[in-house]
């Protein structure tokens, strides 16, 4: 009998859990996603809990129901592979045999990291909102905040979800408004990119976006060290603050690089295209957990656990593998004031203006706020429970599309 074993049971663990029980014969494959614990968090939802739009019951459920009848769970903490035995150790000391090896343990939020920051001010004055405790926590600095200077910071590149800082930006700068203190807040951004965003037309709308809302940007701010009432960076600069939100540095789980498989953030080299693990025929790492040069989001680990799954399955049959992955992303923008930005981009190509997923049609429109966009975006959040887990067919592309959208004249001269 063959034996899957997928490490994590977060978005890309589930679907490809889900997708390769549907693909392989029951009779001849085991599949066994190993996770810590039994609560799958909507992490998208993370972005809303500060300004008291979502709360626990609302992001949080069992993550045995979205599993597939015939897809074990075992609930435990990873603590070693050993790629030489074809061997996983969790804490306790229980040992999985595998045949084949699925990384999908993705990134998390290390503020230990960055000297000084968790100080006394952590938790009362210096927040994160990557986490549910983080951002419950910021819930209650905000109802309490008065006014004052707010510094929104990201510590380093990668991050998941890389425009949720900016997203936070906007919401924060319409919540202040709309309780009167914006008038008596200093709004600042500090990036470690040259700009808001990393690819030149999206980088260029999002940057007057803040800078039309009054929000300084304060790019190439790499932080070296916090204080109870500043933030540090490597070149000397000092951003004073009464409330600190940061995005901590992003790393994947310690087992990876106790196990020789991973970079210096922990995230697993793999082939950009089939994902496999840089050096391993039967190891694979999807989602956040590996290292893609595209964005670290939940729509690209959907994207990879489809294919990733589709291509094992297509392998084990002795046919070739359909698509390789290309990169593609698609995020939904929060802008404040109900409207919200659509990005749609992969490997070669960057966010350009159109529509989505219909050429011409829409209905959603790229790189444009319009309020049907802020509609689909919280409407994700249903289809993440009851279509994208359960991996049921729905009308998006896995690959990019270029038709449709266009350069901006003022981009390509
Ligand atoms: C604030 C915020 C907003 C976001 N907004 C969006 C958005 O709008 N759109 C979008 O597409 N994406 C968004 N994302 C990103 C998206 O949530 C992630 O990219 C996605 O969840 C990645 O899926 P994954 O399966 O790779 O990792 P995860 O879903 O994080 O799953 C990893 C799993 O591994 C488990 N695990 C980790 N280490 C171990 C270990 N040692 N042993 C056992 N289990 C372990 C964890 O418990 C977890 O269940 C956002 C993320 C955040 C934080």
């Amino acid at each position: 009998m063959g034996q899957v074993v997928i490490l994590g049971g977060g978005t890309a663990g589930t679907i490809a859990a889900n997708r390769l029980r549907r693909r392989l014969d029951r009779d001849e494959w085991h599949i066994t996603v190993v996770d810590a614990d039994d609560e799958h968090l909507y992490q998208p939802g993370l972005l809303m809990v500060p300004f008291g739009e979502y709360q626990r019951p609302d992001l949080v459920r069992p993550r045995h129901r979205y599993l597939a009848s015939g897809v074990r769970l075992v609930r435990g903490q990873v603590e070693l592979v050993k790629p030489a035995d074809n061997l996983v150790r969790l804490a306790g000391g229980e040992l999985l045999h595998y045949t084949y090896l699925v990384i999908a343990t993705g990134t998390t939020p290390r503020p230990d990291q960055t000297p000084g920051l968790l100080g006394p001010q952590w938790g009362d004055t210096a927040h994160e909102f990557y986490t549910l405790d983080g951002a419950e926590r910021l819930a209650g600095a905000l109802q309490r905040f008065g006014g004052g200077r707010v510094v929104i910071d990201v510590v380093d590149m990668p991050i998941k979800c890389p425009v949720a800082p900016l997203e936070f930006a906007f919401l924060l700068d319409a919540h202040l408004r709309r309780r009167g203190l914006r008038g008596r807040t200093e709004l600042t951004y500090a990036t470690p990119l040259p700009g808001a965003f990393t690819r030149p037309v999206a980088s260029q709308l999002l940057g007057s976006m803040l800078t039309d809302r009054n929000i300084i940007v304060e790019p190439d701010f790499m932080a070296e060290q916090v204080t109870g009432d500043g933030i540090v960076s490597y070149d000397g600069r000092r951003l004073g603050y009464d409330l600190l939100v940061t995005v901590p540095l992003n790393m994947g789980a310690d087992y990876v690089a106790d196990s020789g498989l991973g970079d210096e953030l922990n995230h697993v080299p793999v082939d950009r295209h089939t994902l496999q693990a840089a050096g391993y025929e039967n190891i694979f790492a999807l989602g956040d957990a590996n290292d893609v040069p595209t964005s670290k989001a939940g729509s690209v680990a959907h994207v990879e656990a489809e294919l990733f799954a589709d291509a094992l399955a297509a392998r084990l049959h002795g046919r070739p593998a359909e698509a390789d992955f290309d990169g593609h992303a698609n995020c939904f923008v929060e802008c404040g004031d109900g409207r919200a930005l659509l990005l749609d981009f992969n490997y070669d190509t960057e966010p350009l203006p159109g529509s989505y997923p219909v050429p011409g049609l829409g209905p959603f429109r790229l790189l444009r706020p319009t309020r049907l966009n802020h509609w689909g975006k919280h409407a994700f959040r249903w289809m993440y429970w009851h279509a994208l887990l359960p991996d049921r067919p729905l009308p998006l592309p896995a690959r990019m599309s270029k038709a449709g959208k266009h350069v901006p004249q003022e981009v390509a001269s």
